[in-house]
């Protein structure tokens, strides 16, 4: 096997298996060939802890994937004919035996631009950063030390606006520091580290994360009171019915019994002030439909009425709730109900901690539209609900 692509499959596995790392399955990987003609990246709609030898990769000719960032014709186009285009074209710079057509991820032209190890994740600890006001001092202030400082990347639109604007950035951090980026922080989004080799990347992942860490409490485990089966059935009943009732949507309801997390935001005095505020990031809109419903109480009614609102107003309808004193419940298909679970209590204890960095920053009606017609996400939709 090429050392690149067991390099590629050790970085996906060990970062893979930790679910606060990975966030709703979100990241991707790559490694570079040491004769630089190809890089083996990972294939969109596979997790990092299920790659193999085998599968959930693809290997692309770099050449042809730099030529995509490089073109000046896409950036004359308009989103819905360009980004189309692009996830076709990264798809024609595949070069490799795999079957079945698996699309390199949708991230390939940004991982081209970087050093030969990529690891793009989205942790729990970094979110907190680029999802609060004051993140980018914050970080500033952490890394105060580093001789290569941390690159801050604005929010951009996903795909190819966002290979581009990195490419630029990356183009100038290289000529004020004489080298690239080792560590990057992009606003909503997540981090992204790159280094020579596959075990620098791997230190440099645990590094931020210890960092970041530093800074964050870490939730008390708190003693609720006993929560009766009854009161479970009957908000589950009552989900059901309300979004059946608004959206005409027949789908199960399942329960979350609260970690330390979910106890200690109910906990809070401002839990309903902390949920106002839109999706913090593509993954949270995408398979949540923004941030979970904070529900003082739970009857179908008005439930139903809620939802019904957020549907005048032309957003997605909650697939998350927070019913306080119960928990967590999520209302979609068997196979999403899992991620959306882990993003939805992922969002609560990020959204606790910006609210210590001055404040949740979240995604703007404009970023939000351009999320919800992007067509790659949709297609990465589409495989994680119907994967086994
Ligand atoms: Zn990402």
């Amino acid at each position: 096997m090429d050392k690149a692509l067991a390099d590629l499959i050790r970085i996906s596995n060990v970062t893979g298996k930790d679910s606060t790392l990975v966030q709703g399955g979100g990241g991707n990987t790559s490694v570079k060939t040491a004769d630089g003609e190809y890089m083996y990246i990972k294939a969109s709609g596979t997790a990092l802890k299920d790659m193999s030898p085998r599968k959930g990769w693809r290997r692309m000719r770099l050449d042809a994937v730099l030529s995509v960032i490089e073109d000046k014709t896409l950036a004359k186009l308009n989103p819905h004919e360009r980004e189309p285009e692009v996830v076709d074209r990264l798809l024609l710079a595949c070069d490799d035996n795999v079957l079945g057509g698996a699309r390199p991820s949708v991230e390939s032209h940004l991982h081209a631009a970087l050093e030969r190890c990529v690891i793009h994740l989205h942790p729990l600890a970094v979110a907190a950063y680029v999802n609060a006001k004051n993140g980018r001092m914050q970080i500033e202030k952490i890394f105060r030390a580093e001789k290569f400082p941390p690159l801050w990347v604005p929010y951009t639109d996903p795909g190819f606006m966002l290979a581009k604007r990195i490419a630029r950035l990356v183009e100038s951090y290289q000529k004020q520091y004489g080298r690239k980026p080792a560590i990057m922080l992009l606003e909503k989004h997540g981090l992204f580290v790159t280094a020579g080799t596959a075990d620098a990347a791997l230190k440099l992942v645990r590094k931020v994360i210890k960092l970041c860490k530093s800074k964050l409490d870490e939730p008390k485990a708190r003693k609720g009171k006993r929560i009766a089966d009854s009161d479970i059935a009957a908000t589950k009943s009552a989900i059901r019915k309300a979004v059946l009732d608004a959206t005409g949507q027949s789908l199960p309801v399942t329960y979350f019994a609260p970690n330390k997390a979910v106890a200690a935001f109910m906990a809070r005095k401002d839990s309903v002030k902390l949920l106002a505020t839109p999706a913090l990031n593509p993954d949270e809109l995408v398979y949540a439909n923004g941030p979970a419903m904070w529900l003082n109480k739970c009857d179908a009614e008005t439930v139903a009425k809620k939802l019904k609102f957020l549907l005048d107003r032309g957003q997605k309808p909650s697939a998350a709730f927070i019913v306080k004193g119960l928990g967590l419940f999520v209302a979609a298909d068997k196979k999403t109900t899992p991620v959306i679970g882990e993003i939805a209590t992922g969002s609560l204890q990020i959204r606790m901690h910006a609210a210590k960095f001055g404040g949740i920053l979240a995604l703007n009606k404009r970023q939000q539209d351009f999320i919800n017609n992007w067509e790659a996400e949709a297609f990465r939709k589409k495989l994680v609900s119907t994967k086994k």
